[in-house]
């Protein structure tokens, strides 16, 4: 058995993995610090994966970051890959650890749990026809690419509109695929409703993609093994020569769970500000973690990149330092999220209406519809707003969608919720004015007046 009090060990080897082992060496040159990792792949972007398969970025190479050979000669970070922490113990400080079939113990002076998420995949009749797919690390990247070599199909269904079943219905067309996008509800992004939605699926529809809404897939068939249709619960039989499965995701929390450690009623681990979990000396960060949620002032699970590293950075400041030494705090979420749909953004953070009146806030919406660009500069766009607000009219939360200036501007709503603003408080903001970059009063300030004057 390894022994250390000075030994780091990380289990998971992707964003909030690696954030927290960079910034453990950086607190501290002489921790032993070694990441396991159960596949054999670290370091890369699996946001880029709709966009491999769209055939925009040449190759999955290209995700990835960093090696492991970079971790271990330039900051002496031992990566071990195809190496998986099957048991944690606390109570004595050690990993139990499979590695080339074999087991081992490698003790810990501190641990940091990043385990990440994995892909929902509904068991359903026939989801384990070949063809059928979820997408979420680089090996479904690497098995969805070869199938599309080999098969050289032409139909796709994507099951689910949040956003990564967005950005795949995109990348299937965009590859040349008839593509079908079947959602059970009535909301794109698990949140977007009314003009929102309806502008987005117009986009979909307009580029060749075909949308069900309210639409629920209850199976797959094929032949020889291989998927050829999409059962729906209406009686429909969808064409698909491949089919991706974008119907969530969940905390891969059993190795926390079988450890003892606190478990939330979002599913995740349980954290502080210091990422520290319920167990002494060991530390969550990433899609495995429940965060604060500053809205709702509630606990929630927002399995997203960059909280994910920053997470991992607090993790690893204080799992290198001990807890009294550093002022390494995670702020919490305000549940920020963009995606990009053909030609459209699509953004939301905070909290959707219904979600603010299930959270006991008296909230009421305002929508309002502005332009991107002074209106006399060539290439001005719609940009739509809905503003969720209280009576009291601080901002609870923001939705947007536009061809052209949403992304940035979502961020402003989003600094505002994390500073707890009102509307009138944004309608003050001093923010850029050019022809070609806003209207003399920006969308932003629009959306926020409109949403003061509703309160009068
Ligand atoms: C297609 C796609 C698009 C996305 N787009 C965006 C986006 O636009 N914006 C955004 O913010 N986020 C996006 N995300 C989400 C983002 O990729 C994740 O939030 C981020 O990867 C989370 O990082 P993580 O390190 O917490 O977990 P993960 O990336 O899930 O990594 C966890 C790692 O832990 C390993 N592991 C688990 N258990 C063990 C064990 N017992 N032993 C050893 N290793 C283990 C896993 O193999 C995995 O490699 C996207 C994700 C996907 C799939």
């Amino acid at each position: 058995m390894t022994l250390g009090r000075d030994q780091l060990v990380v289990i998971g080897g992707v964003a909030a993995g690696l954030a927290a082992a960079m910034e453990a060496r950086r607190a501290s040159a002489d921790l032993h610090v070694t990441v396991l990792e159960r596949t054999g792949d670290i370091s890369y972007g699996a946001c880029g994966l709709p966009y491999v398969v769209a055939g925009l970025i040449p190759s999955l190479q290209q995700l990835v970051v960093h090696t492991p050979e970079y971790f271990r000669e330039r900051h002496g970070i031992e990566i071990r890959l195809n190496s998986e922490a099957l048991e944690v113990l606390p109570a004595k400080s050690i990993v139990r650890v499979a590695e080339n079939g074999e087991e081992r113990e490698m003790g810990y002076g501190a641990l940091v749990i990043a385990t990440g998420a994995a892909a929902v995949c509904p068991p359903l009749p026939g989801h384990e026809l070949e063809g059928v797919f979820v997408v979420r690390h680089m090996r479904d990247g690497r098995r969805m690419l070869r199938f599309i070599e080999e098969a050289r199909p032409q139909s796709a269904v994507v099951v689910g509109a949040g956003y990564i079943g967005l950005e795949m219905a995109e990348a299937f067309t965009a590859r040349g695929l008839r593509t079908t996008l079947v959602e059970a509800s009535d909301k794109l992004m698990s949140a977007l409703g009314g003009g929102a939605r309806d502008r987005l699926a117009d986009e979909l529809r307009s580029n060749g993609v075909e949308v069900l809404f309210g639409e629920r897939v209850v199976g797959f068939e094929g032949g020889a093994g291989r998927v050829a249709r999409v059962l729906t619960e209406s009686g429909g039989a969808l064409v698909a020569d491949i089919v991706s499965i974008g119907v969530g995701v969940r905390p891969e929390v059993g190795l926390a769970r079988a450890a003892g450690l606190e478990v939330g009623e979002a599913g995740a681990i349980v954290t502080d500000e210091r990422q520290r979990t319920s167990a002494g000396g060991v530390y969550a960060a990433g899609d495995c973690c429940e965060v604060l949620h500053r809205v709702s002032g509630r606990r929630v699970w927002n399995p997203l990149g960059q909280p994910a590293v920053r997470q991992g950075w607090v993790a690893g400041a204080n799992a290198a330092r001990g807890d009294g030494s550093t002022r390494a705090r995670y702020a919490g979420v305000v549940g920020t999220n963009v995606c990009k749909v053909f030609r459209l953004e699509a953004a939301r953070t905070g909290l959707s209406l219904e979600e603010a009146r299930a959270a006991g806030f008296d909230a009421a919406e305002t929508e309002t519809e502005t332009l991107s660009r002074a209106g006399y500069y060539p290439g001005a766009a719609l940009i739509q707003t809905c503003l969720v607000t209280d009576r009291a009219g601080r901002l609870l939360g923001a939705q947007m969608v536009g061809r052209e200036g949403v992304a940035q501007r979502v961020d402003v709503y989003a600094a505002a919720l994390h500073a707890g603003l009102k509307a009138d408080d944004i309608e003050r903001l001093d923010l850029a004015y050019a022809p070609p970059f806003a209207p003399t009063i920006d969308p932003i300030i629009r959306a926020a007046h409109a949403a003061r004057k509703r309160e009068l």
